[in-house]
């Protein structure tokens, strides 16, 4: 049945509509959750339910008028006709009577429509009040506190007891004593046991990597919950939340501002665990990829696809198309996991190109997350548990960079300056893909499965090969073998290469011109064939994204190519000269740029092509460090 809502329907129509929708499409669910009730405290209504089939107009009605109508469907739940003392008599109700069961469920609106919605940045003020959906990543998470919804208070005076509702986050006493011979306007007792209290937690959400392009700075949005969705995500965590946006005025020092602030008073949380479904990639796509996977040329089209202003550097291009690519994780029968994720370092002079290479792998990567080791963020690269303005007191536990990557690729830059809690906290980050925070009641263990590209100018300026780095770069050496690969960069004048570099830092400042040039005379793209991507970064980003359902096999013949060149290694790693000790480490990471290159073909198994081209990288980066 379906009605026309001409006018706006007050709330007891609102409600009986919930009833019947209730009774039709959601009897067992009711009954489900007050045999579970208090574990489980949410009606979880589908909107698809509501706009399918049951009525198109009324779920509309949802999105613009949410406040009487999650009213509506509560009082729908508390008056529900559907049969349900048996249902309490047989569950785990603990006594509770069904009027106080029914009194207490909350009900929670998922899944809108993608037209329904938005990202933080494109809130408005038509939204204010009406009932929104928004993408984003959990950053901040404080302290779970009760919060005061209702309170009972005792006069002083004569004893005289009154209740006073409390709404938003303003504390109200009472105006004055309701007894009729008292009338005092003062001192009141909240009396605490007597009084009603809800689970309360405030989040900020930030804008999601992937759906930001370029140099865009990411939003960010507070978010209030409360009851049964307090602590349910942590920092890192990738949702969706459900509510109604609300404005609270901006106070400055002496009076009111007319500019509001936006929040969110949250309905539901989707927590979102899949993969791959951030990017999508249609039919016609699928086919270039496809297409392209078995060009024979495919893996030269890849590095050339990497940062191609950038002039040379086709080994550490090589490093980061296969960071992008990345190894396959894997769980061991003892439960433990080892990362398929590679870690990458590039150490060198300033003024190379180094910063230049980290912005456009973070922009290209499908979760990019850009970030300077000397940040001044209270989070910092790792996580924090902080007690400022944002949790009104309550301690705040925090995600930086490596946290809001989970599943991505961190870069971040000037590692060299990061601070020592960062410093230690990168040890668990890099190897466990985990942080884990244990401070004034907060204990939580973050993820932080992510590939780190990492930086760093030397501490004297110019880089001394001969030298070990870890003395030149302010880095201990079990951080650094926690890298994959690592690229030390000099910068020593050379004419023909200077020559070189300078032509192509020209030619791309002025590529908007030369193409509007050869757009109109019709001449070949040849002008630009060095300094545009063979691949497109669009399809790039969606190619990698595809390649991850990929977890090729190493074939026996690739198998013996890595372990006999890493059995060469153990033998030179002996020497007390060494540079950098050799251990299971290499192995592993052998094994995954070996994955990472069978990946760029799309290909099921790890061939001994994609072995080679593993040993001929780790052998190039330790010999830059002197180890040959
Ligand atoms: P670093 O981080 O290594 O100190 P930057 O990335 O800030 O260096 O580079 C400084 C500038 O020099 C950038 O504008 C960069 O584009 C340019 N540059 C340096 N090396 C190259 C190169 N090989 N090819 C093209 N541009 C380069
Ligand atoms: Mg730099």
């Amino acid at each position: 049945m379906s009605t026309t809502i001409e006018e706006s329907l007050d709330i007891n129509e609102v409600e009986d509509r919930f009833k019947e929708f209730f009774e039709k499409y959601y009897s067992t669910e009711i009954k489900d959750l007050v045999a579970k009730y208090p574990n489980e405290k949410s009606l979880y209504v589908h909107y698809n339910s509501l706009l399918e089939r049951f009525d198109p107009e009324f779920a509309d009605r949802l999105v613009e008028e949410p406040d009487k109508f999650i009213l509506g469907a509560e009082r729908a739940v508390k008056n529900t006709e559907i049969k349900l003392q048996p249902v309490i008599d047989s569950g785990e109700s603990q006594g509770l009577s069904l009027n106080e069961i029914l009194n207490n469920i909350n009900v929670r609106f998922i899944e809108l429509p993608t037209r329904l919605r938005t990202l933080a940045r494109n809130l408005r003020s038509h939204h204010i009040n009406k009932f929104v959906s928004i993408d984003g990543i959990v950053k901040r998470a404080t302290e779970v506190r009760p919060k005061l919804v209702k309170g009972v208070f005792k006069c002083l005076r004569c004893g005289n007891v009154m209740e006073v509702g409390q709404e938003g986050e303003s504390y109200q006493e009472p105006y004055q004593c309701a007894d009729e011979t008292c009338q005092r306007k003062n001192a009141f007792e909240l009396l605490v046991d007597k009084s009603d209290f809800i689970d309360s937690q405030k989040l900020q959400i930030q804008e999601r990597p992937e759906d930001l392009r370029g140099a865009e700075q990411p939003q960010d949005l507070n978010i209030l919950v409360e009851d049964d969705l307090t602590g349910e995500v942590v920092p890192g965590n990738r949702v969706i939340i459900n509510g109604v946006l609300r404005s609270s005025q901006k106070q400055s020092r002496n009076s009111k501002s007319t500019v509001f602030d936006v929040y969110v008073e949250c309905n539901s949380i989707e927590l979102m665990d899949r993969e791959f479904e951030d990017l999508e990639i249609t039919v016609e796509e699928l086919n270039m990829i496809e297409d392209l996977s078995s060009d024979p040329d495919i893996y030269n089209k890849i590095i050339d696809s990497i940062a191609p202003t950038i002039y040379g550097y086709r080994d550490v291009k090589e490093a980061m198309a296969l960071q992008l690519f990345s190894g396959v994780a894997k769980q061991l029968p003892d439960g433990s996991r080892i990362r398929g994720d590679i870690h990458t370092f590039l150490v060198g002079d300033p003024g190379i190109g180094k910063s230049q290479i980290l912005r456009y792998v973070s922009n290209l990567a499908p979760r990019g997350v850009y970030a300077s080791g000397k940040s001044s963020t209270s989070a910092g690269l790792t996580a924090a548990a902080v007690k400022d303005e944002f949790g009104d007191g309550k301690w705040t536990l925090e995600a930086g960079a490596l946290v809001l990557a989970d599943k991505g690729v961190a870069t971040i830059d000037e590692m060299d300056k990061m601070n020592s809690r960062d410093r230690s906290a990168l040890h668990e980050a890099m190897e466990q893909q985990s942080i884990s925070i244990a401070k004034a009641g907060i204990t939580s263990t973050l993820k932080s499965r992510c590939a780190l590209l990492g930086a760093a100018n030397p501490k004297y300026g110019r880089f001394d090969r001969y030298e070990p780095i870890a003395d030149q770069i302010d880095m201990e050496p079990s951080l650094l073998s926690r890298f994959d690969l690592i690229f030390t960069l000099t910068d020593k004048p050379d004419k023909k290469k200077d020559e070189k570099i300078a032509n192509h830092i020209i030619k791309s400042h002025y590529a908007g011109e030369i193409s509007m040039k050869s757009d109109k005379s019709g001449e070949a793209d040849t002008a630009l064939e060095d300094i545009e991507p063979a691949i497109e970064p669009e399809l790039m980003r969606k190619y990698i994204a595809h390649s991850k359902q990929i977890t090729p096999v190493l074939t026996e013949d690739a198998k013996e190519e890595l372990v006999d060149f890493y059995l060469e290694l153990r033998e030179i790693g002996e020497d007390e000269n060494s540079p950098v000790p050799v251990t299971a480490r290499q192995l592993e990471a052998l094994v995954r740029l070996a994955e990472a290159s069978a990946r760029t073909r799309l290909n099921e198994t790890v061939e001994v092509v994609d072995a080679e081209r593993a040993t001929t990288i780790v052998n190039k980066c330790l010999k830059e460090v002197g180890m040959d």
